[in-house]
C-alpha cells in the first residue's frame, strides 16, 4: 500500500508500505475513504519536532476490511471514524471522559500514521465509532474533521465553559480554532470573538458563527478583547496555536473567574507563576479526548445541523501530498483534504 512518510524536515514522500494485518485480537484494519494534514504535522514538517522517517497522518475516516477475534462493537464493513489517540475507552481516565490520556493510550502520528491507503487501529472497539450507515459523499470532509480539528475545538470550546450568556473569545484562526468557534456557537454561546488577521480565515470564522474580528494580537489584542467586554475580558477563552505569545494572549483576555481551553500543541510555553496566581482564571486543555464527544459529532454532522467540512479549503489526492504540506507551511491553505 501507499503512505505518507517524513524522511526529514521538509522531505514527505509517498511511500510503498506493507499493508497492514491484525497483530493484536483487538485490532481492526480500515481501508481509508479520506484522510488529511493537519497544522500539528506541521510541527515536525518545519522540524521543530523531531522527524526521522515518521509515517505520517492521524485523522481518518474509512471502512473495516478486517477485525480481530476479541472486536465486538464492529463489522466489516462498517464506516468508522477514529480518534488521533488510540483508547480502550474502559479504564477509570477513559470512563472520565480523557480518552486521550488512556491507560492504553498511543497516538496515530508516527506510529500508524493515517496518510496511506490502509491502517491498522488497535483497540478497534474504543477508539472507532461507526457511523449509523454508508455516508453520503458530501459527508465525508465534515467526519474527517471529527476524528480531530473538530473534536478538538469542541474540547476546548467546553474546557473553556463556552455556553448561553456567555462571551468567547478565540486565540488562533487555523482549522482548530475555527471549529472551536462552530462549538462555542453551538454549545450556545451568546458573543464570539475571532482574533484573525487574515480576510479569507475572517470570512470563515464569519460562517462558523464569529459575531466580532479582532485583527490586534498580543498585548494590543488582550486590550481590544477587554475594550470588547467593559474592561473585564472574555468568560471564555480559547487558546488554539501553542506558543508563549498565544498562551498569555488567552489567559490574559480571560476575566477572573473565567475559562480558558488550551489546545494548541504547547511548544516551549513557560507560564509565570505570580501572574497565574493573582489571574484568578481556570485553565483546562491538553490533547483533546476526542473519543468522548465522536457519537455526538457524528450525530449532528448525520443530521446535517453542522458543516465544519467547510473547514477544508483543498483537495489533493495522496500521491501529492507533498504539495499539500508546502501550501498549509505557507498558510495558502487552512487544510488540505487528501483523497485516495
Ligand atoms: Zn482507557
Amino acid at each position: 500500500m501507499k503512505g505518507a512518510v517524513l524522511y526529514c524536515p521538509r522531505d514527505v514522500r509517498i511511500e510503498e508500505r506493507d499493508d497492514p494485518t491484525i497483530v493484536e485480537p483487538t485490532d481492526a484494519i480500515i481501508r481509508l475513504t479520506a484522510t488529511c494534514i493537519c497544522g500539528a504535522d506541521l510541527w515536525p514538517y518545519r522540524g521543530i519536532e523531531a522527524a526521522d522517517h515518521l509515517l505520517m497522518g492521524h485523522e481518518y475516516v474509512g471502512v473495516v476490511t478486517e477485525i480481530g477475534a476479541e472486536v465486538k462493537n464492529l463489522k466489516v464493513d462498517d464506516f468508522v471514524v477514529g480518534s488521533f489517540v488510540i483508547s480502550d475507552n474502559t479504564c477509570e481516565i477513559c470512563q472520565a471522559g480523557y480518552q486521550s490520556r488512556c491507560v492504553h493510550a498511543q497516538f496515530v502520528h508516527g506510529t500508524i500514521g493515517t496518510q496511506a491507503e490502509y491502517a491498522r487501529i488497535p483497540l478497534a472497539d474504543g477508539t472507532l465509532v461507526a457511523t449509523p450507515g454508508q455516508p453520503d459523499p458530501d459527508l465525508i470532509p465534515s467526519l474527517l474533521a471529527a476524528s480531530d480539528v473538530l473534536g478538538t475545538g469542541w474540547f476546548a470550546a467546553v474546557a473553556a465553559e463556552a455556553g448561553p450568556g456567555k462571551t468567547v473569545a478565540v486565540v488562533g484562526d487555523g482549522a482548530v480554532g475555527l471549529m472551536g468557534i462552530l462549538a462555542a456557537k453551538q454549545l450556545g454561546a451568546e458573543r464570539i470573538i475571532a482574533m484573525s488577521r487574515h480576510e479569507p480565515r475572517q470570512r470563515l470564522a464569519r460562517e462558523f458563527g464569529a459575531t466580532d474580528i479582532v485583527v490586534e494580537r498580543g498585548d494590543e489584542g488582550v486590550a481590544r478583547i477587554k475594550d470588547l467586554t467593559d474592561g473585564l475580558g472574555a468568560h471564555s477563552v480559547i487558546e488554539a496555536v501553542g506558543t508563549q505569545e498565544s498562551m498569555m494572549q488567552a489567559i490574559r483576555s480571560t476575566r477572573p473567574g473565567g475559562h480558558t481551553g488550551y489546545v494548541g500543541v504547547s511548544h516551549g510555553v513557560t507560564l509565570p507563576g505570580e501572574e497565574l496566581f493573582l489571574s484568578g482564571v481556570h485553565l483546562h486543555g491538553g490533547p483533546a479526548p476526542v473519543r468522548r464527544f465522536l457519537p455526538e459529532l457524528i450525530s449532528l454532522i448525520w443530521d446535517r445541523k453542522i458543516d465544519p467540512g467547510k473547514v477544508f479549503d483543498q483537495t489533493l489526492p495522496l500521491g501529492q501530498v507533498a504539495d499539500g504540506y508546502r501550501a498549509m507551511d505557507e498558510r495558502r491553505a487552512i487544510k488540505t483534504l487528501l483523497t485516495l
